[in-house]
């Protein structure tokens, strides 16, 4: 599921597509400190399918592994990797003082996996290239098509000796709010398959709608409305949804608050790739005049000491670390108020814990009554589910020779390759971690 790492080899030659951080439970981000099972100094380039850390956040420690050569990815994931691979430092380097002063890493002193100044460093062995424009990397060519899943996402298609493979990387939806449908995709003789949702359909609910009940319900009772969000995608289709909803006057004006300087940083990007996403100039300037980015600590304390209503995005998507923490013990026990999950939450979260049925959470070294309304947000995932990539794949027509079916829970992997068997009669198997195949 997290961890997202293929490596390609031709001759002496070899390229990692995708370099992600095993993130979840502790057994899994353990994986992190496993030595890179081929010597990285031997790997000629990694290519970038998107920016998102389980896709890229191990390439400061592969780049302390011996890693020197080129990274590969849109303009976009550039810049969205910048940004997300240092605040992903942040949290190492806090995790290890946190080790340390309660002493219980089997290493002494506790060391981060990689620092800011790593993540500032292999930086500048990114390369970017557009869409459709091919890269020669050794006796591989490379080249990016639109994937839709988040700004700057990429299916990865690579062609060597007369034989081609895709890496769909994460697959975006057909009609998203603010991202752009995937590419249709050209054939090839492998392909490499996500299967997040390879065992659901997304509900048919219409997200506008849901989000404007929400809010109204929570204004007429006098409350704050708490929109933990992911900081790449999610806050920006919140914003988006918000401010339609306003201007549409199907909510009341009222005070909606970015606060997140990630989510802020994150909104800068979207305003310098404006060919990438459905938010033209009209739709950006709207979400400056509607909301208000509270980028300091102290801007963000107050919101949680004012009383009136009004909307809080902030991070962390799954409640585990971040601002909106501060805001849940000042609006958690509060009746009036509603706190929406609005994505997927990994299990031991305590957006899982609320979402079955928790009433207290424990922060801060303490119990936190949570007496707010706590409900859900459907149908904003940033992945295709199972139809949507059927009809995504259909019109390719030719069978490639196989499928690999990764990036998924075990059984929406399964469900997935039965669907591709099924309904496109293609070939595909669900492959183990560390599983190697001969193409030929
Ligand atoms: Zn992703």
């Amino acid at each position: 599921m997290t961890g997202s790492r293929y490596l390609l080899t031709h001759d002496r030659h070899s390229v990692l597509v995708d370099c992600g951080l095993f993130q979840g439970v502790k057994n899994i981000r353990s994986r992190n400190w496993k030595p890179f099972p081929v010597d990285a100094r031997d790997v000629s380039a990694v290519v970038l399918t998107h920016a998102h850390l389980d896709h890229s956040g191990y390439l400061p420690r592969f780049m302390k592994e011996g890693f020197r050569g080129a990274v590969w990815a849109t303009p976009a994931t550039r810049e969205l990797a910048a940004i997300l691979l240092e605040d992903s430092a942040h949290l190492q380097e806090e995790d290890a003082r946190h080790a340390n002063r309660h002493g219980y890493s089997k290493h002494h002193p506790a060391e981060p996996l990689y620092t800011a100044d790593d993540a500032q460093r292999v930086m500048k062995q990114f390369r970017s290239t557009g869409f459709g424009e091919p890269v020669q990397v050794g006796p591989f060519t490379i080249r990016f098509s639109r994937a839709g899943h988040i700004l700057g996402a990429a299916c990865v298609r690579v062609e060597c000796a007369g034989r081609s493979i895709t890496f769909s990387g994460d697959v975006g939806r057909p009609q998203d709010l603010v991202m752009l449908p995937p590419e249709p995709l050209r054939a090839s003789d492998w392909l490499v398959l996500e299967s997040t949702y390879g065992d659901r359909l997304h509900p048919s609910e219409d997200a506008a709608e849901q989000l404007a009940a929400i809010v109204n319900r929570t204004v007429a009772r006098g409350g704050t409305v708490l929109l933990p969000s992911f900081a790449v995608g999610r806050a920006q289709v919140l914003m988006h949804l918000l401010a339609s909803l306003m201007d549409a006057r199907r909510i009341p004006d009222l005070p909606v608050f970015l606060d997140s300087p990630m989510a802020i940083d994150v909104t800068g990007v979207f305003r310098h790739f404006n060919a990438d996403h459905k938010l033209d100039a009209h739709a950006l300037q709207r979400l400056d005049e509607r909301v208000t980015c509270t980028r300091k600590p102290e801007q963000s304390e107050q919101l949680s000491s004012s009383r009136y209503p009004k909307v809080i995005l902030a991070g962390a998507g799954m409640l585990n670390g971040g601002r909106i923490l501060h805001h849940l013990l000042a609006f958690g026990a509060d009746a009036r108020s509603t706190l929406v999950i609005t994505g997927y939450q990994a299990e031991g979260t305590r957006g899982d814990a609320l979402l079955k049925g928790a009433r207290s959470l424990r922060m801060f070294g303490r119990e936190v009554p949570i007496d707010c309304e706590v409900t859900q947000l459907d149908g904003l995932s940033a992945h295709a589910d199972y139809a949507e990539m059927l009809a995504w794949l259909k019109p390719i027509g030719q069978a490639p020779r196989q499928v690999f079916v990764t990036h998924g829970e075990p059984v929406a992997a399964d469900m997935l390759r039965q669907h591709l068997a099924r309904e496109l009669g293609w070939s595909a198997c669900v492959p183990e971690q560390g599983d190697e195949f001969e193409l030929d």
